[in-house]
């Protein structure tokens, strides 16, 4: 052998148990844990048909949604972005993007290579838009659909979708929205709000591990899928092959080999979407809130100010905290790491080098959470201030 066994690869693997109170991941729950113990299935097992069709269930309800083209993909949140884009829209179509942080800028990256045509709607940066200004925008381009997202985590604002579906479809597009990181902690109502095409992440406040992510699209969504001119440009993506896989479509239809679903991950969601079940989604949006507000509380009183400045457009899940003048974050993060085995993140995108943000959403959304995240901030803060004496 020219190559030999790696010697790092002979050695048992070691884990250190950390408390990831950053934007995401966050911790999963032992029973999501126990679950992802099982041994694997086959990808077109029934059994796994099975549970790919409670997982439907679970996700109809996490979305507030009858939409029948509901199923996980295998990926992470990233992928739900390109295939809500790439599903939907065609090359040469146009799409608006409403530019309000990181995923804006992902979103057109991923638009612009498949061929789609741009518009931005400016924004203020942590500061949510209103519904006149989205109409001028919506009327200015009449696009084919509008990109949103609910949950901006790189500066901890929620924007508001009620009346967004309205416009959208008023000037004939579809409304994409982003729910990576608020699904299952802030209210959402797919159908109520008349968003055509919805995706999150599995590892934020559902809390199983990433890298397989729910979406789901309206039938007007559907519709512009199956009528499409041209196949969808990424064979992993199509959801003609993903419906099928999933039986969203003709129940009577065979269940075709698409890809080998990874079996522990649906067995991980599954449970994850069954304790959101058994909680409610209403008790976990409860709790979020409480947490949140106990959090930004105990932030206000040591003086800490907020990115987003208006409290009700403030994440439930994610905080974007302003770094004190003259304190880098890297050792707040690191200090956090070191003694108390918190995660906590820097900025992204246009926050880097501002803010300091901090998770608090799935089995992380506990006021013992939000009290231990206080404590090691205090620390951690006092630690950067040393550093720069
Ligand atoms: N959208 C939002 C709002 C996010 O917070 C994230 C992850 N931080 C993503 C998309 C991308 O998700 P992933 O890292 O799982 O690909």
């Amino acid at each position: 052998m020219e190559v030999e066994p790696p010697k790092e690869l002979l050695k048992p693997l070691q884990l250190p148990q950390r408390i990831l109170t950053g934007p995401g991941p966050s911790n999963c729950s032992q029973r999501v844990l126990k679950a992802l113990e099982q041994q694997v299935l086959g990808h077109t097992h029934p059994e796994m048909f099975q549970l790919m069709d409670e997982i439907k269930a679970g996700l109809r309800y996490a979305f507030q949604t009858k939409n029948n083209l509901t199923l996980a993909i295998s990926a992470s949140g990233h992928g739900g972005l390109e295939a809500a884009i790439g599903n939907v829209l065609e090359r040469g179509e146009n799409m608006l993007i409403v530019k309000a942080g990181i995923w804006a800028e992902r979103a057109a990256d991923m638009a612009g290579r498949l061929g789609i045509r741009v518009d931005f709607m400016e924004t203020e940066f942590g500061v949510a838009f209103g519904l006149r200004e989205f109409e001028l925008a919506v009327s200015e381009y009449r696009p084919k659909a509008v990109f949103v997202v609910h949950s901006e985590s790189s500066a901890g604002l929620k924007q508001p979708l009620e009346g967004l579906g309205d416009i959208v479809h008023k000037y004939g597009g579809l409304l994409i929205v982003d729910t990576v990181a608020s699904l299952g902690a802030e209210p959402f109502f797919a159908d109520a709000w008349g968003i055509d095409v919805v995706y999150t992440g599995s590892q934020k406040a559902l809390g199983a591990p990433a890298g397989i992510t729910p979406i789901s699209f309206s039938p007007a969504a559907e519709k512009k899928i199956l009528t499409r001119k041209s196949p969808v440009p990424v064979f992993y993506w199509d959801m003609t092959w993903l419906g099928r896989y999933w039986n969203c479509f003709d129940p009577r239809t065979p269940r075709p080999y698409h890809h080998t679903i990874s079996a522990t991950l649906v067995y991980g969601l599954r449970e994850a979407l069954a304790q959101l079940a058994e909680e409610g989604l209403a008790a976990s949006w409860a709790r979020h809130a409480n947490v949140s507000q106990k959090f930004h509380e105990g932030l206000a009183r040591r003086g800490y100010q907020l990115f987003v400045k208006q409290p009700q457009h403030r994440l439930k899940t994610v905080t974007a905290i302003m770094l004190p003048d003259g304190v880098e974050a890297q050792p707040i993060i690191r200090y956090a790491m070191d003694r108390y085995n918190l995660e906590f993140s820097g900025g992204l995108g246009p926050t880097a080098g501002k803010v300091i943000r901090i998770g608090l959403m799935g089995v992380n959304a506990t006021s013992g959470h939000a009290d231990l995240v206080l404590r090691g901030l205090d620390d951690a803060v006092k630690y950067a201030k040393s550093c720069q004496l």
